[in-house]
């Protein structure tokens, strides 16, 4: 055990954790402004210069630099972490989402994991260090953000467009079980619409099933082989196939089909390349005869930082400081608002937080209170040794 997991003031984290848990910002329709004055109010005591942007009415992300004081020519660590949760679907709860309780030593709620409690963490981490006499080396940019649960296009991503990601490295507490994430895949999903020619159930050669179409689609994407090479973190691509839809009545051919798609995509693929590949992959397994387009419905690029990055091994030591163990290093199969400070703004940014993945939007989601007790300890180190 490091020296300052001992300073970590467990009952105030899990008090700060539970504060916001107790807010519900379900995503849609979001409403981060609802916790704007318990974040306020818990880095009060470091006067941090605070700025905000509200793209959409309540949709407030909240940015807040706390100087680390004295001199200049420090580095700045962003510290971002996402302020809304995904729905709770209450009825299948053993207790209300938005009702936080301890029990067992597990705090339990909408956003303990995923990633209230990793926020709480952060901001606690600023108590450990004075409680134990020291400060942070680095000054630190906390954002707290809208929307990352919907893709971040009302926080993150307007944060950079306002000009306000920048800093020399980035810490995202998002639910690891305190493993150091360096890369994430991304995501294209969508449709491809099938078209056919109706024509009269008793004579199926006389129209062109758009279904007869669609099922060649499924069969041609669904867990294939694009052909693609494997990274070392995040493994190959993959694409699903996940719906199916079309045709109007069983005595008609059908007109129209609908295959919903989704492609998980390695990092450097772009919106372009990830259609193309799709096309590419429908015309190598014979598909060149079926009218067809791609509607594509969201796209999230894939990100990475070298694993061998002085940052990347800085939150591992940290980490290993708090808990004894040196941490894994992963990548991620899905996507977080990381990729805004890796892709855009070019900030070497670590995913690594309290929670495990497998909490994060399931019901009677929780985390272990040791675990963010060890988290506040190691962000603690993370403030005090970024130099
Ligand atoms: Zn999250």
């Amino acid at each position: 055990m490091g020296p300052l997991r001992q300073h970590v003031d467990a009952e105030g984290l899990v008090k700060l954790a539970s504060a916001l848990v107790a807010v519900p910002t379900e995503n849609p329709p979001g409403n981060e402004k609802a916790v704007a004055g318990i974040l306020r109010e818990a880095l009060a005591p470091w006067h941090p210069e605070w700025s905000e942007v509200e793209p959409s009415p309540g949709r407030l992300s909240l940015v807040a630099r706390v100087a680390a004081g004295g001199g200049t020519g420090r580095r700045t660590l962003v510290v971002n972490g996402h302020t809304d949760v995904v729905p709770a679907l209450p009825e299948r709860w053993s207790r209300g989402p938005f009702e936080p309780t301890v029990i067992d030593g597990r705090l339990y709620g909408r956003g303990s994991a995923d990633m209230k409690g990793g926020v709480a963490a952060a901001i606690c981490a600023l108590r450990t260090l004075q409680a134990a006499g020291s400060a942070p080396a680095c000054d630190i940019v906390f954002q707290f953000v809208a929307d990352e649960e919907a893709g971040g296009g009302l926080g993150t991503r307007v944060l950079w467009e306002s000009g306000l990601l920048q800093g020399d490295a980035c810490l995202v507490p998002e639910p690891t079980s305190l493993a150091v994430s360096v890369a994430e895949r991304g995501l294209l999903q969508g449709e491809v619409v099938v078209r056919g020619r109706p024509g009269h159930g008793s004579r199926p050669r006389e129209g062109v099933s758009a279904l007869e179409g669609a099922a060649r689609v499924t069969l041609a994407l669904h867990a294939a082989d694009f052909g693609d090479p494997e990274h070392p973190l995040l493994g190959r691509p993959t694409a699903n196939i996940g719906t199916l839809q079309g045709g109007s009545a069983v005595n008609i051919v059908a007109e129209l089909a609908r295959v919903g798609f989704d492609r998980r995509l390695l990092p450097g693929t772009s919106l372009e390349e990830s259609v193309a590949s799709l096309r590419r992959r429908l015309e190598e397994a014979g598909v060149t005869d079926v009218d067809y387009e791609v509607e594509v419905h969201d796209f999230g690029e894939g990100s990475e930082m070298s694993p061998d990055h002085p940052f990347a091994g800085l939150v591992r030591r940290c980490v290993a400081s708090a808990t004894g163990r040196e941490p894994p290093t992963i990548g991620m199969t899905f996507t977080t608002d990381a990729r805004f400070l890796r892709n855009q703004a070019g900030i070497p940014a670590v995913v690594c937080g309290p929670g495990s993945i497998a909490q994060a939007h399931n019901v009677d989601e929780w985390v272990e209170v040791p675990e963010l007790v060890d988290a506040t300890a190691a962000f603690a180190e993370l403030y005090r040794s970024f130099v």
